[in-house]
């Protein structure tokens, strides 16, 4: 690094400090249900975390709204139009309706690209099925890149299904945000059993109903201030809003709580520090990341420009080891590497971008973002429950949310302090 020596031992660190109040946020993030933007859920979890926000010392508080495209489901049922049995099923966030849609059922296995190319003139008219990837690991591939490749093609419904017996239908979003669009669900394991195709080749029917009403919904980002003494801030960041069931205990409960634990923890130190803490709750995150997106969209280059770095909290707890996402920015990379190492604290990195929280609408204007995150590349982790109603807050220890704590605190510290060159470094990008 090019820091001077002297430059971290002009500010007492609070690092290695805990708070004990982190896991009974924790436990009353999830209490409050699976949050899904535009619920009672939601508008109560808002309402917890700006009353815990507003308490914290020396904050200037405020609620940014923010419009984004709303949707809501009033029926979704899918059952086998061959045997009449219907199967449990999860509508896809936002997902286009169904008015009792039949349709030939086809498995494409992972839904990869190939498997796609190679049913290529089998796919029009009728439903694919496709399977749930574990979506932390290099190398997966997105449910909206799968539901996208069986629109283009001419499918007329997707269903996608989670991978393993007994844990239910997988949920998540389709992406449309209003627009034009195919029926989707998420289902189990045991629905795509039911949709096996026949020895002879014969494929198997479904009937989808999904009745949904679009809407401009409103929700507001919460941001909470610790000015520094200069212009910039340092960008906390974690989404509050998850899914319909479940109580989003790991995705991110365990990020609200953790973010709110690092304010209190620096807000008396931050008043010395050369940049401000700004802490942002964001809501609609799991709409495509439209909450955090259309935030940074409506203020002014100016005030984008004063954010100098983000640091987004998203499922930190649900397996020991964090793994910081540094989204294409080299320096960035190398610095949270030599942050964690000189803190004594173990972190691994992934450099790719992976626009999968909303650290990636941070990078898309430039800001170094990263994205820290646990269970990358552990695919047996309890991670893998993320998106089902297995995501519970018996999914996660104590412990994994001490240590998420620790390495926050280091880095959003040595982002407070650093000097201005070290920080206006870690703007290049890879390539
Ligand atoms: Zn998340």
């Amino acid at each position: 690094m090019t820091e001077p020596a002297s430059a971290g031992r002009l500010f007492s660190a609070p690092v290695g400090a805990t708070d004990t109040q982190v896991w009974a946020d924790f436990q009353a993030l999830c209490d409050l249900g699976g949050r899904v933007a535009g619920s009672a859920s939601e508008a109560a979890a808002l309402a917890f975390a700006q009353s815990r926000l507003a308490a914290v010392p020396g904050t200037k508080f405020r609620a940014d709204p923010v419009q984004y495209p709303g949707w809501r489901c009033r029926t979704a049922q899918l059952t086998s139009a061959t045997t009449g049995i219907t199967l449990s099923c999860m509508p896809l966030l936002g997902t286009a309706p169904a008015a009792g849609l039949v349709a030939e059922v086809l498995d494409l296995g992972l839904g990869r690209r190939e498997d796609f190319e190679r049913h290529a003139n089998r796919i029009r008219d009728r439903i694919v099925l496709v399977r749930h990837e574990y979506p932390f690991i290099s190398g997966h591939v997105h449910r909206r890149l799968k539901l996208t490749l069986a629109q283009e093609m001419g499918a007329v419904g997707f269903l996608i299904a989670y991978p393993e017996a007994g844990v239910g239908a997988v949920s998540g979003s389709s992406g449309r945000n209003g627009g034009a669009g195919i029926p989707a669900l998420g289902v189990g394991a045991e629905a795509a059993e039911a949709f096996r195709a026949l020895p002879d080749g014969t494929l198997p029917a479904a009937r989808m109903v999904i009745e949904t009403d679009d809407y401009p919904a409103r929700t507001r980002m919460l941001v909470a201030d610790l000015p520094g003494q200069g212009p910039h801030w340092v960008v906390v960041s974690a989404h509050i809003d998850g899914h319909p069931h479940g109580e989003s205990a790991m995705d991110n409960a365990t990020g609200v709580a953790v973010a709110l634990s690092l304010a209190r923890m620096l807000a008396p130190h931050v008043s010395e520090c050369p940049r401000g803490l700004r802490i942002c709750l964001f809501s609609a995150e799991e709409w495509a990341l439209a909450g955090s997106r259309i935030w940074l969209e409506q203020m002014d280059e100016a005030a984008r420009r004063s954010m100098v770095i983000n640091i987004n909290l998203d499922s930190v707890g649900g397996a020991h080891g964090l793994t910081a996402l540094t989204s294409g920015f080299e320096r960035l990379d190398a610095w949270v590497k030599a942050t964690a190492a000189r803190a004594g604290l173990p972190i691994t990195t992934h450099l790719p971008l992976m626009a999968n929280s909303d650290h990636a609408n941070f990078a898309a204007h430039s800001i170094p973002a990263v994205r820290l995150i646990a269970g990358f590349n552990v695919p047996e982790s309890n991670l893998r429950l993320v998106l089902t109603a297995a995501d519970t807050r018996n999914k996660v220890r104590p412990g994994e949310l001490d240590e998420a704590l620790r390495i926050a605190t280091a880095l959003t510290w040595q982002a407070l302090t650093a000097a201005d060159a070290t920080l206006s470094s870690l703007a290049a990008q890879r390539g």
